[in-house]
Protein backbone atom coordinates (compact mmCIF):
# COMPACT_ATOMS: atom_id res chain seq x y z
CA UNK A 1 0.00 0.00 0.00
CA UNK A 2 1.49 3.70 -0.83
CA UNK A 3 0.67 6.43 0.84
CA UNK A 4 0.11 8.34 -2.15
CA UNK A 5 0.19 7.65 -6.46
CA UNK A 6 0.87 10.38 -8.39
CA UNK A 7 -0.05 9.53 -12.12
CA UNK A 8 1.69 11.80 -14.53
CA UNK A 9 5.48 13.09 -14.70
CA UNK A 10 4.63 16.38 -15.83
CA UNK A 11 5.91 19.06 -13.78
CA UNK A 12 2.82 18.98 -11.75
CA UNK A 13 3.58 15.34 -10.96
CA UNK A 14 7.17 15.92 -10.16
CA UNK A 15 6.90 18.50 -7.71
CA UNK A 16 3.95 16.30 -5.94
CA UNK A 17 6.33 13.82 -5.29
CA UNK A 18 9.21 15.93 -4.07
CA UNK A 19 6.78 17.58 -1.70
CA UNK A 20 5.33 13.83 -0.53
CA UNK A 21 8.32 12.34 -0.64
CA UNK A 22 10.18 15.10 1.62
CA UNK A 23 7.03 14.68 4.34
CA UNK A 24 8.27 11.03 4.67
CA UNK A 25 4.86 9.26 2.67
CA UNK A 26 5.64 6.14 0.37
CA UNK A 27 5.62 7.53 -3.37
CA UNK A 28 4.86 6.11 -6.81
CA UNK A 29 4.94 7.98 -9.45
CA UNK A 30 3.11 6.52 -12.51
CA UNK A 31 4.13 7.68 -16.52
CA UNK A 32 3.03 6.44 -19.51
CA UNK A 33 5.97 8.01 -21.46
CA UNK A 34 9.31 9.81 -20.77
CA UNK A 35 9.53 11.98 -17.62
CA UNK A 36 8.87 15.42 -18.37
CA UNK A 37 5.44 15.38 -19.85
CA UNK A 38 4.85 18.98 -21.93
CA UNK A 39 8.13 20.37 -21.15
CA UNK A 40 9.97 17.32 -23.40
CA UNK A 41 8.30 19.39 -26.51
CA UNK A 42 9.34 22.55 -25.60
CA UNK A 43 12.56 24.27 -26.83
CA UNK A 44 12.43 27.17 -25.21
CA UNK A 45 11.47 28.17 -21.39
CA UNK A 46 12.15 31.87 -20.82
CA UNK A 47 9.18 32.29 -17.79
CA UNK A 48 10.71 29.56 -15.31
CA UNK A 49 12.26 31.58 -12.56
CA UNK A 50 15.38 31.59 -11.92
CA UNK A 51 16.59 30.70 -15.73
CA UNK A 52 17.08 33.37 -18.18
CA UNK A 53 16.76 30.77 -20.65
CA UNK A 54 16.86 26.52 -20.42
CA UNK A 55 15.25 24.32 -22.54
CA UNK A 56 12.08 21.80 -21.63
CA UNK A 57 13.63 18.64 -21.69
CA UNK A 58 16.76 20.13 -19.53
CA UNK A 59 14.38 21.51 -17.57
CA UNK A 60 12.45 18.43 -16.78
CA UNK A 61 15.78 16.48 -16.05
CA UNK A 62 16.29 18.56 -13.05
CA UNK A 63 12.82 18.52 -12.11
CA UNK A 64 13.37 14.68 -12.10
CA UNK A 65 16.48 13.85 -10.72
CA UNK A 66 15.96 14.35 -7.46
CA UNK A 67 13.28 11.89 -6.79
CA UNK A 68 15.06 8.86 -7.14
CA UNK A 69 17.11 9.90 -3.79
CA UNK A 70 14.10 11.03 -1.73
CA UNK A 71 12.88 7.42 -2.60
CA UNK A 72 10.20 7.99 -5.14
CA UNK A 73 9.33 4.72 -7.07
CA UNK A 74 8.89 5.40 -10.94
CA UNK A 75 6.87 3.16 -12.20
CA UNK A 76 6.29 2.85 -16.15
CA UNK A 77 2.63 2.44 -16.85
CA UNK A 78 -0.49 4.07 -18.17
CA UNK A 79 -3.12 4.37 -16.34
CA UNK A 80 -6.49 3.25 -17.33
CA UNK A 81 -8.50 3.49 -14.54
CA UNK A 82 -9.31 4.65 -10.69
CA UNK A 83 -11.41 2.96 -8.17
CA UNK A 84 -12.67 4.83 -4.99
CA UNK A 85 -12.54 2.55 -1.86
CA UNK A 86 -12.93 5.19 1.17
CA UNK A 87 -9.67 4.92 3.01
CA UNK A 88 -8.02 2.39 -0.11
CA UNK A 89 -8.12 3.78 -3.99
CA UNK A 90 -7.32 1.26 -6.61
CA UNK A 91 -4.93 2.58 -9.49
CA UNK A 92 -5.43 0.33 -12.53
CA UNK A 93 -2.61 0.17 -15.39
CA UNK A 94 -3.11 -2.49 -18.25
CA UNK A 95 -1.28 -5.21 -16.28
CA UNK A 96 -1.35 -4.39 -12.56
CA UNK A 97 -3.12 -2.78 -10.15
CA UNK A 98 -1.62 -0.68 -7.23
CA UNK A 99 -3.26 0.52 -3.86
CA UNK A 100 -2.76 3.61 -2.53
CA UNK A 101 -4.42 5.76 0.60
CA UNK A 102 -4.35 8.70 -2.22
CA UNK A 103 -4.01 9.24 -5.78
CA UNK A 104 -2.78 12.80 -7.21
CA UNK A 105 -4.15 13.18 -11.04
CA UNK A 106 -1.38 14.90 -12.83
CA UNK A 107 -1.96 13.72 -16.58
CA UNK A 108 -2.04 17.06 -17.92
CA UNK A 109 -3.62 17.54 -21.15
CA UNK A 110 -3.14 16.73 -24.94
CA UNK A 111 -3.41 18.55 -28.53
CA UNK A 112 -6.40 19.21 -30.19
CA UNK A 113 -6.99 18.56 -33.63
CA UNK A 114 -8.28 20.57 -36.55
CA UNK A 115 -10.74 17.90 -37.69
CA UNK A 116 -10.40 18.84 -41.37
CA UNK A 117 -10.06 16.33 -44.53
CA UNK A 118 -6.76 15.27 -44.80
CA UNK A 119 -5.31 16.10 -41.13
CA UNK A 120 -5.39 12.18 -40.05
CA UNK A 121 -4.19 11.01 -43.92
CA UNK A 122 -1.03 13.27 -43.40
CA UNK A 123 -0.02 12.89 -39.80
CA UNK A 124 3.11 12.41 -40.21
CA UNK A 125 3.30 13.09 -43.38
CA UNK A 126 3.87 16.59 -43.32
CA UNK A 127 1.32 17.48 -40.45
CA UNK A 128 2.99 17.55 -37.17
CA UNK A 129 1.46 18.60 -33.57
CA UNK A 130 5.76 19.28 -32.39
CA UNK A 131 7.91 21.78 -33.59
CA UNK A 132 10.37 21.35 -31.72
CA UNK A 133 10.20 16.99 -33.06
CA UNK A 134 9.88 17.69 -36.39
CA UNK A 135 11.32 21.06 -37.03
CA UNK A 136 14.50 20.25 -38.38
CA UNK A 137 13.22 18.17 -41.08
CA UNK A 138 11.35 20.99 -42.83
CA UNK A 139 14.48 23.09 -44.00
CA UNK A 140 13.80 25.34 -46.61
CA UNK A 141 9.94 24.81 -46.64
CA UNK A 142 7.87 27.29 -46.77
CA UNK A 143 5.58 26.06 -43.53
CA UNK A 144 2.17 26.92 -41.98
CA UNK A 145 1.15 27.60 -38.43
CA UNK A 146 -2.30 26.65 -37.42
CA UNK A 147 -3.23 28.74 -33.97
CA UNK A 148 -2.92 32.31 -32.10
CA UNK A 149 -2.05 31.44 -29.13
CA UNK A 150 1.40 30.85 -27.24
CA UNK A 151 2.07 27.57 -28.74
CA UNK A 152 1.52 28.74 -32.51
CA UNK A 153 3.68 32.12 -32.07
CA UNK A 154 6.05 30.23 -29.93
CA UNK A 155 6.71 27.57 -32.42
CA UNK A 156 6.39 29.55 -35.37
CA UNK A 157 9.35 31.91 -34.46
CA UNK A 158 11.04 28.50 -33.29
CA UNK A 159 11.06 27.00 -36.79
CA UNK A 160 11.83 29.95 -38.86
CA UNK A 161 15.62 29.02 -37.59
CA UNK A 162 14.83 26.04 -40.26
CA UNK A 163 12.01 27.14 -42.66
CA UNK A 164 12.25 29.16 -45.51
CA UNK A 165 9.01 31.13 -44.51
CA UNK A 166 6.73 30.79 -41.98
CA UNK A 167 2.81 31.55 -42.44
CA UNK A 168 0.57 31.60 -39.07
CA UNK A 169 -3.13 31.22 -40.12
CA UNK A 170 -5.73 32.81 -37.29
CA UNK A 171 -9.28 32.54 -37.35
CA UNK A 172 -9.52 35.90 -35.43
CA UNK A 173 -7.65 39.12 -36.54
CA UNK A 174 -5.73 39.36 -33.04
CA UNK A 175 -3.58 36.94 -31.48
CA UNK A 176 -4.18 35.32 -28.25
CA UNK A 177 -0.37 34.67 -27.53
CA UNK A 178 1.50 36.69 -24.63
CA UNK A 179 2.21 40.12 -26.08
CA UNK A 180 6.52 39.75 -25.64
CA UNK A 181 5.92 36.83 -28.22
CA UNK A 182 3.57 38.78 -30.76
CA UNK A 183 6.17 41.69 -30.48
CA UNK A 184 8.85 38.97 -31.62
CA UNK A 185 6.64 37.30 -34.52
CA UNK A 186 5.70 40.71 -35.62
CA UNK A 187 9.31 41.39 -35.78
CA UNK A 188 10.43 38.05 -37.42
CA UNK A 189 11.22 38.75 -41.25
CA UNK A 190 9.97 35.42 -41.66
CA UNK A 191 6.56 35.28 -40.49
CA UNK A 192 3.72 36.37 -42.35
CA UNK A 193 -0.33 36.23 -41.28
CA UNK A 194 -3.29 34.93 -42.66
CA UNK A 195 -6.22 36.67 -40.38
CA UNK A 196 -9.95 35.62 -39.70
CA UNK A 197 -9.21 32.13 -41.75
CA UNK A 198 -9.61 28.51 -41.45
CA UNK A 199 -7.65 25.37 -42.75
CA UNK A 200 -10.94 23.71 -44.49
CA UNK A 201 -8.79 21.18 -45.95
CA UNK A 202 -5.05 19.74 -46.39
CA UNK A 203 -3.96 18.22 -49.72
CA UNK A 204 -0.99 16.02 -50.58
CA UNK A 205 0.20 14.00 -53.04
CA UNK A 206 0.98 10.00 -52.46
CA UNK A 207 3.88 10.70 -50.55
CA UNK A 208 3.60 14.13 -48.48
CA UNK A 209 1.47 17.41 -47.73
CA UNK A 210 1.29 19.91 -50.54
CA UNK A 211 -0.72 22.51 -49.67
CA UNK A 212 -4.47 23.45 -47.84
CA UNK A 213 -7.48 25.39 -48.70
CA UNK A 214 -7.98 28.32 -46.72
CA UNK A 215 -11.56 29.93 -45.74
CA UNK A 216 -11.91 33.48 -45.02
CA UNK A 217 -14.68 32.92 -42.22
CA UNK A 218 -15.92 36.65 -42.47
CA UNK A 219 -15.95 36.66 -46.47
CA UNK A 220 -16.45 32.72 -47.00
CA UNK A 221 -14.11 32.71 -49.64
CA UNK A 222 -11.76 29.92 -50.22
CA UNK A 223 -8.20 30.12 -51.59
CA UNK A 224 -5.44 27.50 -51.93
CA UNK A 225 -2.04 28.03 -51.12
CA UNK A 226 1.30 25.89 -51.19
CA UNK A 227 2.71 24.11 -47.65
CA UNK A 228 5.53 21.78 -47.38
CA UNK A 229 4.58 21.07 -43.93
CA UNK A 230 1.60 22.12 -41.23
CA UNK A 231 2.16 22.20 -37.47
CA UNK A 232 -1.14 22.41 -35.95
CA UNK A 233 -1.33 24.06 -32.32
CA UNK A 234 -5.67 24.81 -31.52
CA UNK A 235 -5.13 24.41 -28.01
CA UNK A 236 -5.42 21.26 -25.39
CA UNK A 237 -7.85 18.66 -24.06
CA UNK A 238 -7.58 17.36 -20.77
CA UNK A 239 -6.74 13.43 -20.38
CA UNK A 240 -8.92 12.81 -18.02
CA UNK A 241 -11.33 10.38 -19.94
CA UNK A 242 -10.01 7.30 -17.34
CA UNK A 243 -11.63 8.99 -14.08
CA UNK A 244 -14.75 9.76 -15.97
CA UNK A 245 -16.92 7.30 -13.84
CA UNK A 246 -15.26 9.46 -10.94
CA UNK A 247 -17.98 12.29 -11.49
CA UNK A 248 -15.08 15.12 -10.68
CA UNK A 249 -14.93 16.51 -14.22
CA UNK A 250 -16.78 19.91 -15.77
CA UNK A 251 -18.62 19.35 -19.37
CA UNK A 252 -15.32 20.09 -20.98
CA UNK A 253 -13.36 17.45 -18.70
CA UNK A 254 -11.50 19.30 -16.61
CA UNK A 255 -10.99 18.59 -13.04
CA UNK A 256 -12.58 20.66 -10.78
CA UNK A 257 -10.34 21.37 -7.67
CA UNK A 258 -10.52 23.26 -4.32
CA UNK A 259 -7.40 25.89 -3.96
CA UNK A 260 -6.71 22.62 -1.67
CA UNK A 261 -6.40 20.40 -5.25
CA UNK A 262 -9.21 18.29 -3.88
CA UNK A 263 -11.49 17.07 -5.67
CA UNK A 264 -15.00 15.92 -4.72
CA UNK A 265 -13.76 12.46 -3.78
CA UNK A 266 -11.88 12.30 -0.44
CA UNK A 267 -8.22 11.69 -1.10
CA UNK A 268 -7.92 12.33 -4.67
CA UNK A 269 -6.24 15.40 -5.97
CA UNK A 270 -5.54 16.87 -9.23
CA UNK A 271 -3.29 19.31 -9.88
CA UNK A 272 -1.43 20.67 -13.16
CA UNK A 273 -3.39 21.45 -16.75
CA UNK A 274 -5.69 18.55 -16.07
CA UNK A 275 -7.56 20.88 -13.36
CA UNK A 276 -9.86 23.11 -14.49
CA UNK A 277 -7.93 26.59 -13.68
CA UNK A 278 -7.01 30.03 -15.87
CA UNK A 279 -3.08 29.93 -16.52
CA UNK A 280 -1.50 26.63 -17.43
CA UNK A 281 2.22 27.09 -17.05
CA UNK A 282 5.05 25.29 -15.74
CA UNK A 283 5.08 27.66 -12.70
CA UNK A 284 1.34 26.80 -11.62
CA UNK A 285 2.37 23.35 -12.22
CA UNK A 286 4.58 23.48 -9.61
CA UNK A 287 2.62 25.25 -7.73
CA UNK A 288 -0.43 22.71 -7.96
CA UNK A 289 1.97 20.10 -6.99
CA UNK A 290 3.52 21.47 -3.81
CA UNK A 291 0.20 22.30 -2.47
CA UNK A 292 -1.29 18.59 -3.33
CA UNK A 293 1.98 16.97 -2.05
CA UNK A 294 1.58 18.41 1.26
CA UNK A 295 -2.17 17.92 1.44
CA UNK A 296 -2.03 13.86 1.00
CA UNK A 297 0.35 13.95 3.88
CA UNK A 298 -2.46 16.20 5.62
CA UNK A 299 -5.42 13.62 5.04
CA UNK A 300 -2.88 10.51 5.79
CA UNK A 301 -1.64 11.75 9.11
CA UNK A 302 -5.30 13.04 10.22
CA UNK A 303 -6.87 9.88 9.02
CA UNK A 304 -4.44 7.67 10.93
P1 LIG B 1 2.03 17.57 -18.57
O1 LIG B 1 3.28 18.33 -18.76
O2 LIG B 1 1.05 17.46 -19.70
O3 LIG B 1 2.41 16.10 -18.04
C1 LIG B 1 1.44 15.09 -17.89
C2 LIG B 1 2.12 13.74 -17.87
O4 LIG B 1 1.14 12.72 -17.55
C3 LIG B 1 2.72 13.31 -19.21
O5 LIG B 1 4.07 12.97 -19.04
C4 LIG B 1 1.87 12.11 -19.66
O6 LIG B 1 2.64 11.13 -20.36
C5 LIG B 1 1.40 11.56 -18.33
N1 LIG B 1 0.13 10.82 -18.45
C6 LIG B 1 -1.01 11.21 -19.10
N2 LIG B 1 -1.97 10.26 -18.96
C7 LIG B 1 -1.44 9.26 -18.23
C8 LIG B 1 -1.96 8.01 -17.75
N3 LIG B 1 -3.22 7.63 -17.99
N4 LIG B 1 -1.13 7.20 -17.04
C9 LIG B 1 0.16 7.58 -16.75
N5 LIG B 1 0.68 8.77 -17.18
C10 LIG B 1 -0.10 9.59 -17.90
N6 LIG B 1 4.68 26.63 -20.05
C11 LIG B 1 5.56 27.52 -19.55
O7 LIG B 1 5.47 27.89 -18.37
N7 LIG B 1 6.57 28.01 -20.34
C12 LIG B 1 6.73 27.63 -21.63
O8 LIG B 1 7.66 28.11 -22.32
C13 LIG B 1 5.82 26.70 -22.18
N8 LIG B 1 5.95 26.29 -23.47
C14 LIG B 1 5.05 25.38 -23.97
C15 LIG B 1 5.19 24.97 -25.31
C16 LIG B 1 4.28 24.07 -25.86
C17 LIG B 1 4.42 23.66 -27.29
C18 LIG B 1 3.23 23.55 -25.05
C19 LIG B 1 2.25 22.54 -25.62
C20 LIG B 1 3.10 23.94 -23.72
C21 LIG B 1 4.00 24.86 -23.16
N9 LIG B 1 3.88 25.32 -21.84
C22 LIG B 1 4.78 26.22 -21.34
C23 LIG B 1 2.83 24.80 -20.95
C24 LIG B 1 3.42 23.75 -19.97
O9 LIG B 1 4.24 22.84 -20.69
C25 LIG B 1 2.31 23.01 -19.24
O10 LIG B 1 1.51 23.96 -18.57
C26 LIG B 1 2.87 22.02 -18.22
O11 LIG B 1 3.73 21.07 -18.82
C27 LIG B 1 1.73 21.26 -17.51
O12 LIG B 1 2.30 20.33 -16.63
P2 LIG B 1 1.50 19.06 -16.09
O13 LIG B 1 2.46 18.35 -15.19
O14 LIG B 1 0.18 19.48 -15.56
O15 LIG B 1 1.15 18.17 -17.36
P1 LIG C 1 -4.67 28.10 -26.45
O1 LIG C 1 -4.10 29.17 -25.60
O2 LIG C 1 -5.96 27.47 -26.07
O3 LIG C 1 -4.78 28.69 -27.93
C1 LIG C 1 -5.37 27.95 -28.96
C2 LIG C 1 -5.43 28.81 -30.22
O4 LIG C 1 -5.98 28.03 -31.29
C3 LIG C 1 -6.32 30.05 -30.04
O5 LIG C 1 -5.72 31.15 -30.68
C4 LIG C 1 -7.63 29.63 -30.71
O6 LIG C 1 -8.29 30.71 -31.30
C5 LIG C 1 -7.14 28.70 -31.81
N1 LIG C 1 -8.12 27.64 -32.15
C6 LIG C 1 -8.79 26.83 -31.31
N2 LIG C 1 -9.55 25.96 -32.00
C7 LIG C 1 -9.34 26.23 -33.31
C8 LIG C 1 -9.84 25.68 -34.52
N3 LIG C 1 -10.69 24.67 -34.53
N4 LIG C 1 -9.41 26.22 -35.70
C9 LIG C 1 -8.54 27.25 -35.71
N5 LIG C 1 -8.02 27.81 -34.60
C10 LIG C 1 -8.43 27.31 -33.42
O7 LIG C 1 -3.63 26.87 -26.62
P2 LIG C 1 -2.02 26.84 -26.66
O8 LIG C 1 -1.49 27.98 -27.43
O9 LIG C 1 -1.65 25.45 -27.08
O10 LIG C 1 -1.60 27.03 -25.14
C11 LIG C 1 -2.03 26.07 -24.15
C12 LIG C 1 -1.53 26.49 -22.78
O11 LIG C 1 -0.10 26.36 -22.70
C13 LIG C 1 -1.86 27.94 -22.47
O12 LIG C 1 -2.19 28.05 -21.11
C14 LIG C 1 -0.56 28.66 -22.75
O13 LIG C 1 -0.41 29.86 -22.01
C15 LIG C 1 0.48 27.61 -22.35
N6 LIG C 1 1.72 27.85 -23.11
C16 LIG C 1 2.61 28.75 -22.58
C17 LIG C 1 3.75 29.08 -23.29
C18 LIG C 1 4.71 30.07 -22.70
O14 LIG C 1 4.50 30.48 -21.57
N7 LIG C 1 5.77 30.48 -23.39
C19 LIG C 1 3.99 28.50 -24.54
C20 LIG C 1 3.07 27.62 -25.06
C21 LIG C 1 1.91 27.31 -24.33
P3 LIG C 1 -8.95 31.89 -30.40
O15 LIG C 1 -7.82 32.76 -29.97
O16 LIG C 1 -9.89 32.54 -31.36
O17 LIG C 1 -9.65 31.19 -29.27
Amino acid sequence: MYDTIIIGAGPAGMTAALYAARSNLKVALLEAGIPGGQMNNTADVENYPGYALISGPELAEKMFEPLENLGVEHIFGHVQRIEDQGDSKKVITEDEVYESKTVIIATGAFHRQLNVPGEAEFNSRGVSYCAVCDGAFFRDEDLLVVGGGDSAVEEAIFLTQFAKSVTIVHRRDQLRAQKVLQDRAFANEKISFVWDSVVEAIHGDDRKVTGVTFKNIKTGETSQADFGGIFIYVGLDPVSEFVADLGIRDESGWIVTDDHMKTSVAGIYAIGDVRQKDLRQITTAVGDGAIAGQEAYKYITEHE
